[in-house]
């Protein structure tokens, strides 16, 4: 998903690309405004954490680009969050999305699932019809 700050700042192009580049395969996308039961069911692990209100206000606060990337095997969750960087700004490596875009841990412009049932349970999410 492309997350708010990067529809913001015009970096769509750019990150789509990435996993284009890649060799993945682009199979649906919806730039679509996420209601706050969206994000919160979205991000449910994260519940209990002191970011999560932020995490959620964020979210919902301009539309997100919500995709789903297909590639040859059943770790293409994994390629994704390697394309896309760690998790915190001070580790995210130049080359990764956000290490080459993001200047803060919690606008970082890119969500990627972190495991192939998490997947199955954010496309259920964001495509119920998919
Ligand atoms: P995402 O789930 O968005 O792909 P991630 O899996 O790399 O990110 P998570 O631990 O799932 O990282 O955290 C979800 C999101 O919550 C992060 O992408 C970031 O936007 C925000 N976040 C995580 N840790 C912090 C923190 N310590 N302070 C503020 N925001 C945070
Ligand atoms: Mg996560």
């Amino acid at each position: 998903m492309c997350k708010p700050d990067a529809v913001e700042r015009g970096l769509v192009g750019e990150i789509v690309a990435r996993f284009e580049r890649k060799g993945l395969t682009l199979v649906a996308a919806e730039l679509k405004t996420a209601d706050r039961a969206l994000a919160e069911a979205h991000y449910d692990e994260h519940r209990d954490k002191p970011f999560f209100g932020e995490l959620v206000d964020f979210l919902t606060r301009s539309p997100v680009l919500a995709m789903v990337v297909e590639g040859p095997a059943d770790n293409t969750f994994s390629i994704c969050r390697t394309l896309i960087g760690k998790t915190s700004v001070d580790d995210a490596q130049p080359g990764s999305i956000r290490g080459d875009f993001a200047t803060t841990t919690n606008e970082n412009l890119v969500h990627g699932s972190d495991s192939h049932e998490s997947a199955q349970r954010e496309i259920d999410l964001w495509f119920p019809n998919l």
